[in-house]
């Protein structure tokens, strides 16, 4: 006989306790890691509960290894649950497949009550013929659906294989698992009405419900990783900061009714509110979490951006007599998502053929004529310098503008073309010599020279 009471008698009752029931899948979409989100931060703000319960009776979605993912991706975003199939709590097991006998007793529980009957050897919901049913949820309030409508089928509750489907499952789960708030997509919410006729057969409290609009492409188009569209682990790969991604994700389609628009995850579960989340489609825009991202890189501490931009930097530049922590503040102000690294450090290893045009530019006065006698009047006032620092080189090349009655630029724009052989480069010439060092930044001056040299 199953134990109806035990596992009853193990619902803890009071305070706040939410659930994020992800079906392993083996990847985070956008808007999952935003319904998470929402999930946990509910819990937090009232100092409750967060659970994480793994969805894995659909066996056809089955993906291996896709559980140890989902642990992964949350805890690399903050999120932690407080209960869930590692870390245990009180109304375990929280992965459904291990909840194959709660099922088919609270299956068979419901035949008896009159909410549901025996179809060969599945089990299906009762649905009253007439009249209809009303829920309520929090974003999208009352909403009554007749009894008759398709949305009302008389659904598989468990199927002949003895397994649930979603439609019972997570309503057995979250009453068991004394969950109060559900949050989740709108794509269930034209399902609520059915689960309220199950809560009520069983004389279940009916937990709130917090439907989430879906994040969009466009106007038109939901966001779709079968579409091209980014989840959250390519953004990662695409070089854009965890914290980043979870503060732009926040505000997808929740506003905290102000300007501000930065904060951290503690921030947000201080000032996160179910009134703030909007009923209306959220779109996703990339410029604006690069926007966020070029925020949360330039807040980083140098040593935090380093330690996180050394494999990009490492991409591009092999040399190892130049210092990371130098390039790292080189480009820490100038890059908004940490993939723009290595294109920007192209030059450091060598410089690549360029023309000499390059040379010719007008703000800053210069031609190649002039920059050739630049060049050559720098050389030895570089050669001289004794602490090779980026104020010292700064210095000497301000002094040189002064003696020749010059804009610095003048003495600035050859030299940074010659040390880099580029049009744009992070950092001025002053910064470029520092991290390349005196014997190489001399060594590109010399080679810029015979270059200039030639074409005279
Ligand atoms: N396993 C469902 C999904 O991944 C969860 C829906 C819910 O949160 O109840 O869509």
């Amino acid at each position: 006989m199953f134990d109806f009471t035990d596992i009853e008698s193990k619902i803890p009752h009071g305070a706040v306790r939410t659930r994020f029931a992800p079906s392993p899948t083996g990847f985070m979409h956008v808007g999952g890691l935003r319904t998470a989100l929402y999930t946990y931060l509910i819990a937090k703000k009232a100092g409750g509960t967060f659970i994480l319960r793994i969805e894995d009776t659909d066996q056809a979605r089955f993906v291996e290894g896709a559980t140890e993912i989902i642990y992964s991706t949350l805890r690399g975003a903050g999120i932690d649950w407080d209960e869930g199939p590692d870390v245990g709590g009180p109304t375990p097991p929280y992965i459904q497949s291990e909840r194959r006998e709660i099922y088919e007793a609270y299956a068979e529980k419901l035949v008896e009550l009159g909410g549901a009957y025996r179809d060969g050897d599945a089990i299906r919901q009762k649905i009253p013929k007439e009249g209809s049913t009303t829920f309520h949820d929090v974003v999208f309030g009352d909403i009554t659906v007749p009894n008759d409508s398709p949305s009302m089928n008389a659904g598989v509750l468990l199927k002949s294989d003895g397994l649930p489907t979603y439609n019972f499952a997570n309503v057995i789960d979250d009453h068991l698992m004394g969950i109060t708030h559900v949050v989740r997509g709108s794509e269930y919410l034209s399902s609520d009405a059915k689960y309220d006729l199950l809560y009520n057969a069983f004389g279940w409290e009916i937990p709130t419900y917090v439907t989430v609009s879906p994040v969009m492409r466009d106007a038109q188009h939901k966001l779709s990783k079968r579409n091209g569209d980014p989840t959250y682990e390519d953004l990662l790969a695409q070089g854009y900061l965890t914290e980043a991604i979870v503060n732009y994700v926040a505000l997808l389609g929740w506003s905290p009714g102000g300007e501000r628009e930065i904060f951290n995850l503690a921030e947000l579960a201080e000032v996160f509110d179910i009134r703030g989340i909007s009923k209306s489609p959220a779109i996703f825009d990339i410029a604006k979490l690069r926007y966020f991202n070029a925020e949360y890189i330039r807040a980083l501490a140098p040593e935090k951006f380093a330690a996180l931009a050394e494999p990009y930097i490492r991409q591009a530049v092999k040399s190892e007599s130049v210092n990371i922590a130098d390039i790292a503040e080189l480009i820490q102000a100038r890059c908004e998502v940490l993939t723009d690294i290595p294109g920007k450090l192209d030059f450091i290893d060598v410089v690549s053929d360029y023309n000499t045009e390059l040379y010719i530019h007008k703000k800053s006065k210069t031609d190649e004529k002039i920059s050739l006698d630049v060049l050559n009047a720098i050389r030895p006032e570089l050669d001289a310098i004794t602490d090779w620092t980026r104020d010292a080189i700064a210095a000497t090349c301000e002094a040189l503008a002064v003696k020749l009655d010059a804009k610095n630029a003048l003495v600035m724009y050859p030299l940074r073309i010659a040390v880099s052989g580029k049009a744009v480069t992070p950092g001025g010439a002053a910064e470029i010599c520092a991290v390349l060092g005196k014997a190489e930044s001399l060594k590109r001056v010399d080679a810029a020279i015979a270059k200039l040299e030639e074409i005279k």
